[in-house]
């Protein structure tokens, strides 16, 4: 079979299967597994994401499992990207050459979400790069990482928050994020008010107190954000989802797969991103136990 044949097929099978040139191409990478069971699952939660995200109009989601693609063309063509994985010194996105790789797709105005752990990474490798990209990171020893539970009692106006209603959940919420100066062109999507005892930083990692944390008693802090970017592109960052059973409210998944449409440029529905998720859904893909 010639090459034009093959091409023909290959398109033939991409239609069938649903996509069109024009969707838009989501792509979720999901890290390597590092915590007990339940926490941490990156690649139940991509897949999770996925699943959801393909029975949306006009959106191609694709996902890749167990840290940095090892197909060189897994961005190629992406209208946004999902990072889900562990951060700080070991972050596969300030490895090798990939900080370059995901600056070039950024001056092409491609999306970018980091959920989780993967919105740290060190303040000298990373840190000036999110700060363009997304507009903030967890910087060491200056955010934190308790457990607690987080109270949202509104939400702001955005394509974001379509459809989700004041909730309340107990994750690993980061907060004291490094924002930009005045936050410029940060946008609070999610926004809530540790309790004195969560400023403590009993649960965080390194331990707390952090005097600086302690001294903001009763300020509200941002735990997911969104940043439009001069050359067009969307970012969007979200501290919780420690926790996968976190996914089963319905709320708390609707912010993140409303934020994947955003920053691809998909315009979120009214009532946003509907997909129901079943406590079987929660079982499947969890990494195997003794990680
Ligand atoms: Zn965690």
């Amino acid at each position: 079979m010639n090459k034009v044949l093959l091409s023909l097929l290959a398109a033939a099978l991409c239609w069938s299967a649903g996509a069109r040139a024009a969707d838009k191409k989501i792509v979720l990478i999901a890290g390597h597994p590092s915590h007990g069971p339940g926490d941490h699952e990156f690649n139940a939660g991509v897949q999770l994401l996925h699943k959801c995200l393909q029975n949306v109009p006009g959106v191609d989601p694709t996902f890749y499992l167990n840290g940095w693609p090892k197909d060189p063309n897994a961005f190629d063509g992406a209208d946004s990207i999902l990072f889900f994985m562990d951060g700080g010194a070991g972050h596969p996105i300030i490895q090798g050459d990939h900080l370059r790789i995901i600056g070039d797709l950024m001056k092409k105005g491609v999306g970018l979400a980091c959920v989780h752990y993967a919105v740290e990474v060190p303040k000298d490798k990373g840190g000036p790069e999110f700060l363009n990209w997304i507009g903030g990171y967890y910087e060491d020893r200056w955010s934190t990482n308790p457990h607690w539970e987080a109270d949202f009692k509104s939400l702001p106006n955005h394509a974001i928050t379509r459809g989700v209603k004041p909730f309340r959940i107990r994750d690993e919420w980061y907060y004291n994020i490094r924002f930009r100066p005045e936050m410029k062109g940060v946008t609070p999507i999610l926004i809530a008010r540790p309790d004195d005892e969560t400023r403590q930083g009993k649960s965080s990692s390194p331990r707390g107190p952090y005097a600086h944390v302690v001294a903001a008693s009763g300020r509200e802090e941002v735990l997911a954000w969104a940043v439009e970017r001069p050359d067009g592109g969307r970012g969007f960052g979200f501290t919780g989802a420690h926790f996968h059973k976190n996914w089963g409210n319905e709320n708390f998944r609707k912010i993140v797969l409303n934020a994947l449409l955003w920053t691809a440029h998909v315009e979120v529905p009214a009532n946003g991103v509907d997909c129901a998720v079943t406590d079987e859904d929660l079982k499947k893909n969890l990494d195997p136990k003794g990680k």
